[in-house]
Formats: structure tokens, C-alpha cells, sequence
């Protein structure tokens, strides 16, 4: 056992430098269960952008144009509260699931996990061989042979980064946007070309150098764990009250000496396989990210052995030292009662939005104006939103009968889906008509005879009495 992994992480020596891992390769249930879940997440990500609900993506968070799509629904900077809403569920929804589960996120779903162990370190390994080979080629001099493999590598991993920048810009620009910005002359899009190369470049950088790094001790969701586990979260755990006290088994041992020895043998290979450089029988680690090479390793370990698996598995430490079977504790079930109830919130608020939010204003700087007729007009601005997928026909008029609506420049209001229009009118009234000198009413929004939204608005006018 390394008696300072409580000192300093496992991938830093005594002087700080980057300790390099090479991971095992192992195979067993839960790597193919991974491989499954992996291959799909990726072909879904890679698919992401070009997947539409009616005429939408599936995600788009469009930070240029504050526009963010998720699931087909159109969020603009006025559904900000939604949209803040939507986050704090996602929040709450990872909190409960690190307390019951633990880092399960990390080793399952998370693409950096996803990309580094199911495409990035399988090239590795086809082109540099298995741990000892890469250990092996990393410490040789710069030959011919290592000049080949590495550039090999880096070219593979360039186009793969390159591959995930596009897919990555799409979700922030859309699929359109990037297609013209491959399509189109460099020159006409120089910052969307440079943004691509910046995507590449940290990708490449991520999954080439830094690597564990970043769910080590970059990554914030990886410092959470510290408040978010305790005794009863899940864990991928070593069960020590099996496997101590551990040590090679002699060939000739006695069925007394046998007893008296844990199930451990002390192989090292759950150290050797793990990406992350730890020790699991240490005990719960910040860095572990739940890959399950550990499960896998150990597990082939005891088959061999014609010992009963499980020595490292998925389990809370209260249920390998006390036995107790897996329960969900009060905390547990409060988080999930928050959950569900932001849930049921988010969810009324975004069935019952409104498709499309109306302002009005007054042109700032103007005054009411009186014409020869004796008829007195103001001049307003509107915006009208469409969040809904339809292109919506609409017509604007007061709710005042006394007043008359005219459209400056068209009498046509058509409003493309997930659009935003702007506008001018003039509100008009017969100045006898008037009887006070702000006039309070409604300004309605009508798609064909359906109402389907409105907004207060004044007409300021000269006070009643006074001679204009
Ligand atoms: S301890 Fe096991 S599950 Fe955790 S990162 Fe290492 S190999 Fe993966
Ligand atoms: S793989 Fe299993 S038997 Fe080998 S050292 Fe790890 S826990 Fe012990």
C-alpha cells in the first residue's frame, strides 16, 4: 500500500511533476457494458446537430445570438428564468445522483471519460501496444520507430479533435452556420474558422496531454464529491473486510494459512489498470471516476483463482462494514423530493408558455400630435417574439374602440418561427373623444380571431378641457 496517497495525488511525484499513467488494457463485463453505452452516447453526440424536433434542433445553445434550444423548445434571453430553472434542475439531478451513486456520471456518460478510454486510448494502444510496450517506447530514445508511432498518433488524434471541434460548433452556432463555414471561402469566415482550429487545438490538447488530469483536479464536478458521498453512497469500493489481510498466496499454503489470509493477493493489477493511478484499496478516492477497469481486473483475478468475484464492486461502505443492504437515506429522498418538484415546475412553466411575448413602447423623444382634422396620434414601437415552430399570422389592434392601429410600412405581420420582428405604428383618436389625458388600455395580439397575447399601453394626450 503507497502510505502517502493521502500527501499528494497519484499522478504528481515529490516535486510536483506530472507522474505519466499508462493504463492496463483490461477486458471483462463492465468494459463491454461500457463499450455499448460509450459507442452510442458518441454516434448520439456526433448525430446531435443534424437530429431536428419540427423545425429545430434537438440542442442548441447559441451564446452569440442568445438563443438556446433544448429538446425542440426555444429559449430566448426573456425565458432567462427558464432557462436558469432548466441548469438548477440539471444541478440538483447530478447532486442526487452523486449521493446515491457516486461518481457514476464520470465513468458512464461524461465525454471526456466517453472519448478518452473508448476512442483515444484504444488508438494508443493499437499503435504504441499495451502498458508495458508504451512504458517501454516513452523511456527509448527518439528512434525512427517511436518518430513514426507518435506522429501517427498525433495526426489520428488531430483529426478526431478536429472532427469533435466541428461537431462542438455546431451545437453553439447550428448545423447550417458551420456547413457555410466549411463550404464557403475561408475569408468570409475567418472568426468562425479560428474558433474551429481554438475547438481542435484545446481538444487535442485535452485528450493527448492532459487527460486525467482534468477530472483530477481540474474538473469542479470532481471536487464536489467531497460534500456530496458519504458512508451510504454507492461506490465502485473494495471490499477490505474480504480481501485483508491481503498477500500472495504460496503455492503450497496450508488450508490454516489460507483461512487466516484475505482474498487479496496483492497482484497490483487494479492499480495497474486504473487511469487515474490509484490504489482503490486505499479506501474512497477524489479520483476515482468510476471507470470500472478495477471491477474487470480484479474479477479476472479471482476466476483464475476459483474465487467468488465482486472482491472490488459497486457497494457503500456501510454495506461492506456493517452489511447493511443498499437503502436510500433521508438525504437521498429529500434531494429527490427537491427534484422532482423543480421538475414538476419546469415543466408546468414551459407547457404553459406563451408562443409568442408582445412589447410595446412609445418612440422615446416624441410628443402627441394633433392634425387639422382634430385627430390626436402617438407613435409606438413593438417587438414580437415567436417561440413556437409555426410561422404565425398576426393582427394587431387596441382593445379601446375608440381608438384606430396603423402599421408604419406594411399592413401584413407575419412572424417566422423562432423569430423576432420589430415595428412601428401610429394609434389615432378623434381629440372630442378624449376625455382624459393619459388613456389607459390594451394593446391584443390576434391570431385570426384567437387572442393570443397582449400588453398594457398609455396614449398620452392633451389635458381635458384645455385648448390645444
Ligand atoms: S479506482 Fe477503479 S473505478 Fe476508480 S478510476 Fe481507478 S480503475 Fe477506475
Ligand atoms: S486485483 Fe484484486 S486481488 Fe489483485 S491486488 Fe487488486 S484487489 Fe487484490
Amino acid at each position: 500500500m503507497a502510505s502517502n496517497y493521502r500527501d499528494r495525488i497519484a499522478t504528481v511525484d515529490e516535486s510536483g511533476g506530472r507522474v505519466w499513467v499508462y493504463p492496463k488494457f483490461i477486458n471483462g463485463v463492465f468494459l463491454k457494458r461500457r463499450q455499448v453505452v460509450s459507442y452510442l452516447l458518441i454516434a448520439f453526440l456526433f448525430a446531435g446537430p443534424w437530429i431536428r424536433i419540427g423545425s429545430e434542433p434537438l440542442l442548441q445553445l447559441d451564446v452569440i445570438h442568445r438563443k438556446f434550444v433544448i429538446l425542440g423548445q426555444v429559449f430566448w434571453p426573456q425565458d432567462s428564468f427558464l432557462f436558469a430553472l432548466s441548469m438548477v434542475t440539471a444541478v440538483v439531478l447530478i447532486i442526487v445522483f452523486t449521493v446515491v451513486f457516486g461518481r457514476l456520471f464520470c465513468g458512464w456518460v461524461c465525454p471526456q471519460t466517453v472519448f478518452l478510454e473508448f476512442i483515444f486510448r484504444p488508438i494508443e494502444r493499437l499503435i504504441e501496444g499495451d502498458r508495458n510496450a508504451r512504458i517501454r517506447l516513452d523511456k527509448g530514445p527518439w528512434n525512427a520507430e517511436k518518430i513514426r508511432k507518435k506522429a501517427l498518433k498525433w495526426v489520428i488524434y488531430f483529426g478526431i479533435s478536429f472532427a469533435i471541434g466541428n461537431t462542438f460548433l455546431a451545437y453553439i452556432i447550428g448545423r447550417d452556420e458551420l456547413i457555410r463555414i466549411q463550404t464557403d471561402p475561408p475569408g468570409e469566415h475567418i472568426g468562425g474558422l479560428l474558433a474551429l482550429l481554438g475547438f481542435t487545438a484545446v481538444f487535442f490538447f485535452v485528450f493527448a496531454r492532459l487527460r486525467e488530469q482534468v477530472c483530477t483536479t481540474i474538473c469542479p464536478y470532481g471536487r464536489l464529491q467531497g460534500v456530496l458521498v458519504d458512508r451510504d453512497t454507492v461506490n465502485v469500493t473494495y471490499d477490505y473486510v474480504r480481501g485483508e489481510p491481503r498477500g500472495h498466496r504460496k503455492r503450497n499454503a496450508s488450508e490454516e494459512e489460507l483461512a487466516k489470509q484475505g482474498d487479496c493477493v496483492d497482484c497490483g493489477l487494479c492499480v495497474q489498470v486504473c487511469p487515474t493511478g490509484i490504489d482503490i484499496r486505499n479506501g474512497v478516492q477524489l479520483e476515482c471516476v468510476h471507470c470500472t477497469a478495477c471491477i474487470d481486473a480484479c474479477d479476472s483475478i479471482m476466476e483464475q483463482l476459483a474465487m467468488p468475484g465482486g472482491l472490488i464492486r459497486y457497494a457503500s461502505e456501510n454495506s461492506i462494514a456493517e452489511k447493511k443492504p443498499f437503502a436510500l437515506t433521508g438525504r437521498a429522498k429529500a434531494y429527490i423530493g427537491v427534484l422532482v418538484a423543480l421538475t414538476l415546475v419546469l415543466l408546468g412553466l414551459i407547457f404553459f408558455r406563451s408562443s409568442i411575448e408582445m412589447n410595446v413602447y412609445r418612440t422615446s423623444g416624441t410628443l402627441y400630435e394633433v392634425d387639422d382634422q382634430g385627430v390626436i396620434s402617438n407613435l409606438y414601437r413593438f417587438t414580437l417574439l415567436n417561440k413556437s415552430h409555426d410561422t404565425l399570422h398576426v393582427q394587431l389592434a387596441p382593445d379601446d374602440a375608440r381608438f384606430s392601429l396603423e402599421l408604419v410600412g406594411s399592413t401584413d405581420l407575419v412572424v417566422p418561427a423562432a423569430e423576432m420582428v420589430e415595428g412601428v405604428f401610429f394609434l389615432r383618436t378623434p381629440l372630442d373623444g378624449l376625455s382624459e389625458d393619459r388613456a389607459k388600455f390594451r394593446i391584443v395580439l390576434r391570431d385570426d380571431d384567437r387572442v393570443i397575447a397582449s400588453t398594457k399601453t398609455e396614449f398620452p394626450g392633451p389635458i381635458p378641457g384645455m385648448k390645444h
